[in-house]
C-alpha cells in the first residue's frame, strides 16, 4: 500500500534560503526544458524528417516531443537489437534525452550542482507528467474536462520539488540529501514496516511543508464492492446554497469561506493594502504577506471542514455514494464578448453578474470534496459512482417530464403532473437512482464513465434556478 504523510518542517535560515533558491533554479530549468520541446516540435513541424542539423534524428511531431539538445545528442536509447531484428529501446523519450542533459547544464551553470541530482531528475519527469496528461486529455475527451497543454511557470504557481532517494528520517529529524538534517513536526508516526518512496518539499505561506510517499508491500490496497452486492446507495447533490444535498432528506450547509460577507471584505481591505503600497518595496511585500495569510487560513479551514463532512457522509450505512460527474473548468468559463455589430462597442454579456458564481463555485470547490469522499470511500470498501447530472433537477420524479420550468427556486413542481417536492432533495434522489441503473446493468443511456462522458455544459447549468447567467439575448432565444 501506497500513502503520503504530511510535515511540516523547521529548517534552519541557511536551509531555507537554499531551498528557496532550489526552487527558483528548478523552475528556471523546467521552463527551459519546456521551451526546448515546443521549439523543437515547431522545427519538426515546418522542416518534415530529419531536420535536426545536429543529430539527423527522425521524430514524429504529434506522437512524441522529442529534444534532440541531450548530451549525447543521440536520439535512440539503445542500438542493440534482438533476435527479430527489431531495436530493443527504439526511442527515447523527450524527458530522458532531457535528463542526459543535465550533467551538461551543471558543468554551464556551477551553481547548478548544489541541487541533489535525483531533484534535478524529478523536475524533468514533471514536465513528462504534465506532457502525460495533456494527451490523455486530447484521446479521453477532446472537448471536455482535463488539464491543458504544459504551462510555464512563475513564482506563485511552482513551488515545490521531489526526491527520489537519500531521504530518511529518525525520530522528528529528516535528512534530505544536499540539505542535511532538518528538524520536522512529528505529528504522526510513520508505521514500523513502511518504507520512504519519494518525499516532497513544498513552500507554503507560514513555511516549508514536506509529504513523504511511503510503502508497504505486504499490506494489500484498499478493496471496494463488487458493483452487483452493492444494495444501498447515496445520492448527492452539490450546490451553492447548500454545499450537499444527499438523498435521505439532509443538508449540509454551506459556510462560504472566502465569499462570506466578513471574508469578502477583509480579502478586499487586504489586497487593497498590498496594491497601494509601492511595487517592489518592504511594506508592500509585508501586506502581500498579510493577505497570504489570510489566504491560507481560508484554505485551511476549508479542507478541516471538508474532511469533516466528506466523514459523514461515508460513514452513513450504505454502500455506494453517487456523486454527479462535474465539468467543473467547463462552469468556470467567461461569458463570450458581445460587440455591437455596427458600432464594434462592447456590449453587456452578464461577465460581472458571471463573476460572483464562478467565485462561488471555486469556493464550494467540489471537485476537492469529491477526491475526499472517493479517498474515505477507498478507505471503508465504499463505491463511488459517477453518474451523469444532465437535467437531474429538471426531471419528475413522479413522470419522468423534463422542462427547466419545473424548478421555481428551491420548489419543484412539475408542469406536467403536478408533483412537488424540495428541488434539490428530489434531484439528489435523481442521482441515487441513476446510481442504481448503473449497479443494475442498464446503464446504456445514463452511466457515464471518464470515457464517453456526456458533459453538462456551462450553458445547461445556467439553465438550472440557481445559476442564473441568463442574458437578454440568451433569454429571448430560449423563448422563441
Ligand atoms: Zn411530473
Amino acid at each position: 500500500m501506497l500513502i503520503n504523510y504530511a510535515y511540516k518542517l523547521r529548517p534552519n535560515i541557511t536551509q531555507s534560503n537554499k531551498m528557496s533558491g532550489w526552487v527558483d533554479m528548478l523552475r528556471s530549468t523546467y521552463n527551459w526544458s519546456l521551451a526546448d520541446r515546443i521549439t523543437q516540435y515547431n522545427q519538426q513541424f515546418f522542416q518534415g524528417d530529419y531536420c535536426d542539423i545536429r543529430t539527423r534524428g527522425e521524430a514524429c511531431p504529434l506522437t512524441c516531443f522529442v529534444s534532440k539538445n541531450g548530451a549525447s545528442g543521440e536520439p535512440w536509447k539503445d542500438t542493440k537489437v534482438d533476435k527479430d531484428g527489431k531495436l530493443k529501446n527504439p526511442r527515447r523519450s523527450a524527458g530522458d534525452i532531457q535528463i542526459t542533459g543535465l550533467p551538461e547544464l551543471k558543468k554551464a551553470r556551477p551553481w547548478f550542482s548544489e541541487i541533489d541530482s535525483t531533484v534535478l531528475q524529478q523536475n524533468v519527469k514533471r514536465l513528462d507528467t504534465a506532457y502525460k496528461n495533456f494527451f490523455e486529455r486530447q484521446v479521453a475527451s477532446p472537448s471536455g474536462e482535463g488539464r491543458g497543454f504544459p504551462k510555464f511557470k512563475n513564482r506563485s504557481n511552482f513551488t515545490s520539488f521531489t526526491y527520489q532517494m537519500g531521504v530518511k528520517v529518525q525520530g522528528s529529524k529528516i535528512y534530505l540529501p544536499k540539505l542535511g538534517w532538518m528538524r520536522f513536526f512529528n505529528s504522526r508516526v510513520i508505521p514500523v514496516c513502511f518504507t520512504i518512496k519519494a518525499a516532497t518539499i513544498r513552500k507554503r505561506q507560514d513555511g516549508w511543508y514536506v509529504s513523504i510517499r511511503i510503502e508497504d508491500k505486504t499490506i494489500p490496497d484498499y478493496i471496494s464492492k463488487p458493483l452487483d452486492e452493492v444494495n444501498s446507495i447515496l445520492g448527492c447533490d452539490m450546490g451553492i446554497t447548500k454545499l450537499v444535498h444527499l438523498s435521505d432528506r439532509h443538508q449540509i450547509d454551506n459556510p462560504k469561506f472566502s465569499t462570506n460577507k466578513k471574508a469578502k471584505r477583509t480579502l478586499k481591505i487586504r489586497q487593497r493594502r498590498v496594491s497601494k503600497k509601492l511595487k517592489g518595496s518592504k511594506n508592500r511585500k509585508k501586506a502581500a504577506n498579510k493577505l497570504g495569510h489570510f489566504h491560507k487560513k481560508i484554505t485551511d479551514k476549508r479542507v478541516a471542514y471538508q474532511w469533516d463532512i466528506a466523514n459523514k457522509i461515508v460513514s452513513k450505512s450504505v454502500d455506494a455514494i453517487a456523486l454527479e460527474d462535474l465539468n467543473i473548468s467547463g462552469m468556470l468559463k467567461r461569458c463570450k464578448v458581445k460587440t455591437d455589430e455596427t458600432t464594434g462597442r462592447f456590449l453587456k454579456n452578464g461577465q460581472s453578474r458571471k463573476k460572483g458564481l464562478n467565485r462561488a463555485i471555486s469556493d464550494a470547490s467540489w471537485s476537492e470534496l469529491i477526491l475526499k469522499i472517493e479517498y474515505l470511500a477507498a478507505k471503508q470498501g465504499k463505491v463511488v459512482i459517477k453518474i451523469n447530472p444532465i437535467h437531474s433537477s429538471q426531471e419528475c420524479r413522479n413522470c419522468g417530464h423534463i422542462d427547466k420550468s419545473n424548478r421555481d427556486g428551491e420548489k419543484f413542481i412539475c408542469t406536467e403532473c403536478g408533483y412537488h417536492e424540495h428541488a434539490d432533495i428530489g434531484a439528489a434522489k435523481t442521482i441515487r437512482d441513476r446510481g442504481f441503473k448503473i449497479v443494475r446493468g442498464d446503464s446504456a443511456k445514463l452511466g457515464v464513465n471518464h470515457q464517453n462522458a456526456q458533459k453538462v455544459s456551462p450553458r445547461s447549468m445556467s439553465k438550472r434556478g440557481e445559476f442564473g447567467n441568463l442574458c437578454k439575448q440568451d433569454i429571448k432565444s430560449v423563448k422563441s
